[in-house]
């Protein structure tokens, strides 16, 4: 095996982190905290865990990214630029494995180091942590090297108790704001490091508003929360039977511990299960100096991106909400207000914010998504990252950065994620049927995409029902990081609060899942199960769609039709009048340059043939003759064929087929104009072209029942008995691919004939084709010496009878473990091989095709796999298999064409993979030939 190949298996066998403390509470992190100096002994020296940032210098920077994570990295280039950040320090991920590794009790190690950069900050910021006059408050945040939005936890104000909330007061000379921000610490303390419900603090901010006759928590002065304060205290003590910590330093050490803790919560290992992030990673943490947005109505809080993230549009784009503190833009708990509106209310800050946040852009040199905060007009920088994007906003921003000469066409190629681009060929609503219906209510268009579907009110009725194979809209009145598996099955995403960068809209977004937001109109009630607006009311189940491109919403189901680009590719639009496809097709050209892997597309008629072509791929990897079969006319032929008892009638009913083969082929062949298309022969067992024995049996049985005894009759009672002769205990291990050729040459005959008949009848035309023609599930040379005979021997009878000569390969697929461990010998043979994942993932995990969906998920689930095997490769054992086939394949004959035709051809990750064990293409299904070929793109780059 190449080194290449054994360094990207390697890289797979990272060690996982002890998942011991996935169980463990918040509570126990609590409790954790103090140590014992057993557990110092035994702790292996760290080194630098924690990296310090502010007064325009930093330790950190971004080539220590796996360390300090994305927020570590952005908040330390951005204090060495000189922008307004406060300062702080970031705990590195190398803490968080140790934590994991060890327990939390072992970061007593980490202490001292920790006191240090805290007495660095005091000096920075000038305030005394837990002082009582002049009191420095920090905000502790996860963040991690890839983002995760909203799915691990954060602490703000921390440090204030009984005595520094008195300081905070006379510093500000805000006593309802120090108050509130106390009010808040404890809250937040409350539920995320001590583990207690939100409810219980909901209820006592509800008892007190009513008890002071107020609406909302912005109305509740400084006695109300003073009286807040005193009950959540009691609450913490009732709950823990230890009174609310008071000691800024221990605040410090269990909030440290529980934003550790939070990466392994549910939430967040259903996120990275989704977006592959490896748990391996950890996160980082970041305690920096608070600074306040909610002082009153000369400070705001806000997010923003330095491009429209759903269209790609260049334009400034973002929400703040004046006097609110971070967590209330991305909750969604309150509308924000577009950017734009606070040029008119704080010009100064908004201008100075415009300026700072494109000079990110041109530094990072993509788009850039920030959360900013005003306090009392003095602008700060909290968060600069690369923003998340639609598939559609992905190609826009990077061709249009290059035009503007800020990137190169390589970095274009590298910015965007070869898997975004299948949202581009997602489709939209048939216009007619959707200009029908009346327009129900409006909101905010989140991510694009046409939805139709049933409507659920929870996570959990999203996934139940789309298990029953039910299309849904997850319909809320926001959602939380915690209805994620949710999102990930609907058909899109709907809510009446939040803002286009509320969790909704940004996971919606990242998803690729169609998204609205925002739809205040829409009154929901999650308990009742029914969304009213105006006088109309509707249901669970009920159908609704909505168009998350305009912000449509309507009642009732919609069929949609193909993507603008697929109307491009069928000809119904002209590619000029396509923006998004000129783009897409700019993009990709790019990254034909760089790709070494070649890339063809499975297709077995020539419709699917034109759309693979059309999407850029260079010929077919892998043409199923037996789909063909299935073909208008052609059943019935294939069923005689199979009940035929001797080899003369069989003979008969092949050769009725052929024409209907050869023409197959012929335009298959032409559609493809010369391009190279492989043609693997019949693979499954027979009994799939015949009828379910059960529906035989019921046939049958009516017939007998109403005294019919037609020609019909006798008939089924043939099908039926060659059905129970043809049955199978496994038949995916059973009669199908090669096996069957050597029991039925003659069905190998007849498929050869067609196919050199048609390339004969193509070369009489003047068009050049080269078939290769494909043996499947070879698991010994012998098999294939069989079939090469019959191949070798048809194809120059056919030739002598045409008078022509044209050229055609004979290989094979590999997709049996003993055939990838034979190679050399198999290879003897073969003039090209192609690997056939599929079937060797099924052989060499031994997970059945069809069956493993039950369990698979319950391995996610378990961390037993990372992904579905059958969907991204499995580089230690299968991708193993791959690479050993490919490595005695080309000890016999170093000129094997070799490619990879089973689903994985498609998968980017895989594609990966692939390149790096050198193979010569990859075959996808057509609509995953643009990932394919961009994911090549990125793997030849980044093999260098
Ligand atoms: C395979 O096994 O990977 C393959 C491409 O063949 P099929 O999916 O038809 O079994
Ligand atoms: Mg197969």
């Amino acid at each position: 095996m190449s080194k290449r190949a054994k360094k990207q298996i390697n890289r797979s066998r990272v060690t996982k982190l002890r998942t011991k403390n996935r169980s463990s509470s918040q509570r126990r992190v609590a409790k954790g905290a103090s140590s014992k100096s057993s557990i110092r002994k035994k702790t292996p020296r760290l080194g630098k865990t924690m990296y310090f940032f502010g007064d325009g210098k930093a330790e950190g920077d971004r080539t220590l990214r796996d360390l300090l994570g994305g927020k570590g990295v952005g908040l330390a280039e951005m204090t060495k630029a000189g922008l307004p950040v406060p300062p702080g320090f970031t705990i590195s991920t190398k803490v968080c494995a140790h934590y994991y590794a060890e327990g939390s009790k072992s970061l007593v190690a980490i202490d001292s180091e920790m006191n240090k950069h805290l007495k660095h900050l005091e000096k920075a910021s000038g305030m005394e942590f837990g002082s009582s006059e002049n009191p420095l408050l920090v905000s502790v945040r996860s963040g991690s090297k890839f983002s995760m939005p909203g799915m691990m936890d954060t602490i703000l104000n921390l440090g204030l108790n009984d005595a520094s909330v008195e300081g905070l007061k006379d510093r500000t000379g805000n006593e309802r704001f120090a108050v509130d921000s106390y009010r808040r610490f404890i809250q937040m303390f409350g539920n995320v490091v001590i583990g207690i419900n939100k409810e219980a603090f909901e209820h006592v901010l509800d008892v007190v508003k009513k008890k002071s006759n107020m609406r909302t928590d912005n109305e509740l002065n400084a006695k109300a929360l003073r009286d807040v304060v005193r009950r959540y205290k009691q609450i913490i003590l009732k709950e823990t039977h230890q009174a609310f910590p008071q000691d800024p330093h221990r605040q410090l050490r269990m909030a440290r511990n529980a934003v550790f803790s939070s990466w392994m919560n549910p939430r967040a290992i259903e996120y990275r299960r989704i977006y592959n992030i490896p748990d391996e990673i950890g996160t980082a943490v970041n305690v920096q100096m608070m600074v306040f947005g909610n002082t009153g109505n000369r400070s705001a809080t806000g997010v923003g991106f330095t491009r429209n993230p759903a269209t790609g549009a260049n334009e400034f784009f973002g929400e703040f909400l004046v006097n609110a503190q971070g967590e209330d833009v991305v909750a969604g708990i309150r509308t924000p207000q577009p950017i734009a509106k606070l040029e008119r209310l704080m010009p100064k800050a908004y201008a100075q914010l415009k300026k700072i946040t494109k000079r990110l852009e041109r530094h990072y040199r993509d788009i850039q998504d920030f959360e900013f905060t005003i306090q009392d007009e003095q602008l700060y920088m909290l968060q600069t990252r690369s923003g998340k994007r639609t598939g559609h906003a992905a190609v826009v921003i990077a061709t249009d950065l290059v035009a503007e000469k800020r990137i190169s066409q390589k970095e274009a190629v590298q910015l965007v994620d070869p898997e975004s681009l299948t949202q581009l060929l997602a489709p939209v609503f048939e216009p007619h049927s959707w200009n029908l219906l009346p327009l129900l209510a409006r909101g905010l268009p989140a991510s694009p995409g046409a939805a139709s579907g049933q409507v659920v009110f929870t996570a959990e009725d999203a996934v139940a029902w789309s298990h029953l194979g039910k299309p849904v809209l997850l319909v809320r009145k926001e959602t939380v990081p915690d209805d994620i598996h949710g999102m990930h099955v609907a058909q899109g995403v709907l809510t009446a609060t939040g803002g286009m960068t509320s969790h909704a809209a940004v996971v919606g977004r990242q998803m690729g899942k169609p998204s609205i937001v925002g739809a205040g109109d829409l009154e929901i009630d999650e308990t009742k199960r029914r969304i009213t607006v105006g006088n109309q009311t509707l249901g669970e189940g009920e159908f609704m769609s909505f168009d998350g491109l305009t912000g449509a919403i309507k009642v009732g189901q919609v069929q949609s039709q193909p993507s603008e680009v697929l109307q491009v590719l069928s000809g119904e639009l002209s590619p000029a009048s396509s923006d998004i496809y000129q783009r897409l097709e700019r993009l990709l050209k790019w990254a034909d340059r760089y790709r070494r892997l070649g890339v063809r597309a499975n297709a077995d008629l020539p419709d699917q043939a034109h759309v693979a072509k059309a999407l850029g791929a260079e010929g077919i990897g892998l043409c199923r003759t037996e789909h063909m079969f299935f073909g208008k006319g052609r059943i019935p032929l294939v069923q005689r064929m199979i009940l035929a008892t001797n080899e003369v009638d069989r003979r008969k009913a092949l050769d009725e087929l052929l024409p209907f083969q050869r023409d197959d082929f012929y335009h298959v062949f032409k559609k493809m104009e010369g391009h190279p298309v492989t043609i693997r022969l019949i693979d499954p067992p027979l009994h799939e072209f015949l009828p379910k024995r059960e529906d035989l049996m019921v046939d049958i049985a009516r017939m007998e029942s109403t005294g019919q005894h037609s020609k019909k009759l006798e008939t089924s009672r043939t099908v039926l008995r060659r059905v129970e002769q043809l049955h199978e205990f496994n038949p995916m291990l059973g009669h199908r691919g090669v096996r069957l050729a050597i029991t039925y040459p003659e069905i190998t005959e007849m498929q050869v004939r067609a196919i050199i008949e048609a390339a004969c009848l193509l070369a009489r035309e003047g068009l050049k084709v080269v078939p290769e023609i494909m043996i499947p599930l070879v698991s010994d040379v012998r098999e294939l010496r069989h079939q090469k005979r019959i191949v070798e021997r048809v194809a120059s009878e056919t030739q002598a009878s045409y008078d022509i000569r044209v050229k055609y390969l004979f290989g094979t697929m590999i997709e049996v473990p003993r055939a990838a461990l034979t190679a050399d010998q198999i290879a003897s043979e073969s003039q090209f091989f192609s690997f056939g994942t599929n079937d060797l993932t099924q052989m060499g995990y031994g997970f059945s095709r069809d069956d493993a969906g039950r369990f698979l998920q319950i391995y996610q689930k378990n961390n037993i796999l990372e992904r579905d095997p059958f969907q991204s490769i499995d580089t230690v054992g299968i991708g193993e298999l791959v690479g050993i086939g490919v490595e005695r394949g080309r000890r016999t004959n170093p000129h094997l064409k070799m490619g990879i035709c089973g689903e994985h051809g498609g998968d980017a990750a895989s594609v990966f993979f692939f390149d790096a064990i050198g193979l010569d293409y990859v075959s996808a299904s057509p609509y995953r030939v643009p990932v394919a070929r961009l994911a090549a793109a990125q793997a030849a780059l980044k093999a260098g």
